[in-house]
């Protein structure tokens, strides 16, 4: 029997460790597909843009922790289940067909990016470790540009950062890099007397929904008492031309724009014509198996983490889209695919909330924990980090992050931009282009 896993994130990774123990040396194949051959934790990706941890130490590498897998690099395209059969486009652009005989439908979710004038040319989201490099080597580049610059408008404009949506991501994103933005303007005498401009708008009436209002407060107390602008009640209707213009009338230019407002399943499912509800998700029991139009569970085919709507037993609701909640279905569907091929009862996802953490920068948090309780300041950031370090898959990368966090206590950030990296043949299409030059 051949187990097809769309997606190697939380979901997939997670299944497919569970399906190697189980299934042992039985016969069966359990074959992984994702666009890049490692699993990127998510939680870390504010570290990793502030450079508190080195990006690589965030990403695991899938062929490592998944030896009896067989991994394909590539994306899924589309999938006929009827046919059990997924059409795959590999890393190097060949179409690749695979039959299956049963399908984990893993893929996540996408940045739910509005039509907003100027957002696709300007903005960046914040959801991929290509991101979160891109975005600290971005912050570092503003600010030595902006030391070089004379133009004072250009300057501001070089030196104000928006970020769009207050939600856990953009919130500790904001909040690493503005650390990260302080700590390296002491290296810049040229810039002792310019303002470094952070913009949080956020459309609700709060930031951080998910912790609750009075530690939202705090937490937005906490951002403004070191100069972050945030805007509730606030849209960015445009950013044509690198400029923002906000809801609230206010109109500046910023070279930076982060879109953070938050998620959308990934599109797999609706193109494949699988039975999706209102936002996207496709449905499934409580036993991640996923349902047809009628409600029926579709023989073989399973589902969880982001791209799912997977009832929540503890609350009557829905599990919200989070890396605790994924990693626990994507265990338990995995024992439950494994009982349906021993013909034996399945069992139900069944998972309390364990509250909510988040970081907000160096030595600052806000925590959510169970009973209601409530916790700030060092000690949330402390849970957090311990939290994260310990979900972190494999031991090689929790030793890596503790010496990264161990470092970093004890030297002075770095600073260096390598925007370079992002164009790598820069240098060898000028040296080429100078040799023929001579050669002329
Ligand atoms: C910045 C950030 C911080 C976060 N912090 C937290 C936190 O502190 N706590 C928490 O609980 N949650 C956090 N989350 C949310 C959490 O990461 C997600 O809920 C979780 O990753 C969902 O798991 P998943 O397996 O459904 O999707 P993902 O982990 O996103 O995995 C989906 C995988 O599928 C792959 N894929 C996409 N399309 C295809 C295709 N066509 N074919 C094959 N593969 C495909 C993707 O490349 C990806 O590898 C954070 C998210 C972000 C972006």
């Amino acid at each position: 029997m051949r187990i097809l896993i769309c997606g190697g994130g939380f979901v997939g990774t997670y299944s497919a460790l569970r399906l190697e123990r189980r299934l042992g040396d039985s016969g069966h194949e359990v074959v992984l597909v994702n666009p890049e051959n490692y699993l990127q934790y998510q939680p870390f990706l504010p570290e990793a843009a502030s450079g508190t941890i080195e990006p690589r130490h965030v990403v695991v590498a899938l062929r490592t922790v998944l030896p009896r897998t067989r991994l394909v690099v590539g994306e899924v395209e589309t999938v006929d289940h009827d046919a059990r059969q997924a059409w795959v486009r590999t890393l190097g652009g060949e179409p690749l067909e695979l039959h299956y005989d049963a399908l984990v439908l893993a893929p996540g979710s996408i940045s739910r990016v509005l039509p907003v004038p100027g957002l696709a040319e300007r903005g960046v989201g914040f959801k991929t470790i290509e991101e979160a490099i891109h975005l600290r080597n971005d912050v570092l580049a503003r600010l030595e540009a902006a030391a070089g610059a004379t133009d004072t408008v250009r300057r501001q404009a070089l030196l104000t950062f928006v970020f769009v949506g207050g939600g856990y991501a953009g919130v500790e994103a904001l909040a690493e890099l503005e650390d990260l933005a302080r700590s390296a303007m002491h290296h810049y005498p040229e810039l002792h007397d310019a303002r470094v401009r952070w913009v949080l708008v956020e459309a609700a009436d709060t930031i951080l929904p998910e912790i609750g209002a009075g530690l939202a407060r705090y937490a937005q107390g906490l951002l403004a008492r070191r100069g972050i602008e945030v805007r509730l009640h606030t849209r960015l209707e445009s950013a044509e031309g690198g400029i923002m213009r906000l809801s609230d009338g206010e109109v500046f230019p910023a070279e930076t724009l982060v879109w953070t407002t938050g998620v959308r399943p990934h599109p797999l499912a609706t193109r494949s014509g699988l039975a999706v509800d209102a936002h996207g998700r496709v449905a499934t029991d409580e036993y991640l198996r996923v349902l047809d139009r009628e409600g029926r569970p579709v023989p073989d085919l399973w589902a969880a983490g982001d791209c799912a709507a997977v009832p929540d037993v503890t609350t009557g609701g829905m599990s919200p889209p989070s890396a605790q909640h994924a990693l626990r279905q994507a265990r338990r569907l995995a024992e439950n695919l494994v009982a349906t091929i021993a013909g034996r009862p399945l069992r139900q996802f069944r998972y309390h909330n364990r509250g909510q953490l988040v970081s907000l920068g160096r030595y600052r948090g806000v925590a959510r924990l169970p009973c209601n309780v409530r916790v700030r300041g060092l000690l949330a950031w402390w849970l957090h980090r311990s939290y994260h370090l310990a979900m972190m898959p494999t031991l090689n990368r929790r030793v890596r992050i503790a010496i990264d966090w161990s470092v970093a206590l004890l030297f002075p950030r770095d600073v260096i931009a390598l925007g370079s990296l992002e164009r790598p043949h820069d240098a060898f299409l000028h040296a080429a282009g100078r040799g023929q030059e001579r050669a002329g």
